[in-house]
């Protein structure tokens, strides 16, 4: 998608702190931290948002999980806690469309999250 910001990191048109990359998935650094570890886990196909998943990405946004637990482990952040989650659309509190997983540990977490 020519004007979205993730697709670019994929691309590498701009830079991105990023952690983790495979076929289908990159990790990198949010580039305005919550928390002291703050990655984003994208998925390399462009969907806007939550409610464009299809039954064809179940298997992407388990997959999408599962790298947030290995990098929560490798972050050392996996035995105190983390939390993992993805906003969608404005009330959701999303900014980029393009779906990501926020992974976000290394301070207690509150709830509600406001
Ligand atoms: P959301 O509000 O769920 O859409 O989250 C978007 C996140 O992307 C925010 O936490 C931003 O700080 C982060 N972000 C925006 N642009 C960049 C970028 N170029 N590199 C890294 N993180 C970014
Ligand atoms: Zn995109």
């Amino acid at each position: 998608m020519p004007d979205c910001i993730f697709c670019k990191i994929i691309n590498k048109e701009i830079p991105a702190k990023i952690i983790y990359e495979d076929d289908r998935v990159v990790a990198f650094d949010d580039i305005e931290p919550q928390a002291p570890v703050h990655v984003l886990i994208i998925p390399k196909e462009h969907v806007a948002t939550l409610n464009d998943l299809t039954e064809e990405h179940t298997e992407l946004v388990g997959y999408m999980t599962q790298v947030a637990k290995k990098l929560a482990k490798e972050l050392g952040i996996d035995e105190k806690g983390y939390r993992v989650l993805m906003n969608c659309n404005r009330q959701g509190g999303q900014a980029v469309y393009h779906i990501h997983l926020h992974l976000l540990g290394g301070r207690q977490m509150h709830w509600p999250p406001g």
